[in-house]
């Protein structure tokens, strides 16, 4: 993609805080479009998951026929979820266990910071350059473990709180509340940088015939 072009990013806004997001992105270098129905994806460069009420989102996607298309939409292509969303983008989640879309090596806990401190808004390190970032936390889950290819990029009581791994991003806070866009400009980079999902099907093709 070229620099000056803008990336189209997707926000799910099902539910939740997606007004937030799509604000968020375009302060950020993309033009954010909101995604209801699976048609909605098609040519989108990349996807963010918002937070709001993980198990609402996943009946709604359930009634919708709309779950396989996203887990297949989340497999190949840049996504980012924060907070609900990271806990739908997580391998295995608890408390309750439910269905989750399994492209982020990782383990979620959901409601984990019990009710009197479930919402704070706390600082922390980050690797993210800059210094340290503000982290807005609502009934928030926990990041158990993560596998070997994830990168954490800040944490809470030392469980990770901003993760990466390849082109799949996740924050068990909401970097969209805050007034720091560093969060999105480093999930409009991860875009930027990934090959658009015809440019690969079209490398992939060209090698099977032999040509360069
Ligand atoms: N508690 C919510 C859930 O379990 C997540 C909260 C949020 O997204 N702010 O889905």
């Amino acid at each position: 993609m070229k620099e000056s072009t803008r990336p189209r990013i997707g926000v799910l806004a099902i539910q939740g805080d997606y007004a937030a997001h799509a604000e968020a992105l375009t302060e950020s270098g993309a033009d954010p479009v909101e995604v209801r129905k699976p048609e909605q994806l098609e040519g989108l460069d990349g996807l963010i998951l918002p937070g709001g009420e993980s198990t609402t989102m996943l009946k709604f996607l359930e009634k919708h026929k709309f779950f396989e298309a996203l887990k297949a939409y989340c497999a190949v292509h840049p996504v980012f979820g924060t907070c609900a969303g990271a806990i739908l983008l997580a391998r295995e989640v608890h408390r309750p266990v439910q269905r989750s879309l399994g492209v982020l090596d990782a383990v979620v806990e959901r409601n984990a910071y019990g009710r009197q401190i479930d919402s704070a808004i706390l600082h922390a390190d980050t690797t993210l350059p800059g210094g340290p970032i503000e982290m807005v936390f609502i009934r928030a889950p926990r990041i158990l473990s993560t596998g070997p290819s994830v990168e954490v990029m800040a944490r809470r009581d030392g469980f990770a709180t901003l993760v990466r791994q390849g082109r799949v991003m996740a924050a068990t806070f909401h970097p969209e509340l805050s007034s720091d866009r560093r969060v999105h400009r480093a999930f409009v980079e991860a875009v930027r940088g990934t090959p658009a999902a015809s440019e690969v099907a079209w490398c992939r093709n060209a090698g099977r015939a032999g040509t360069p």
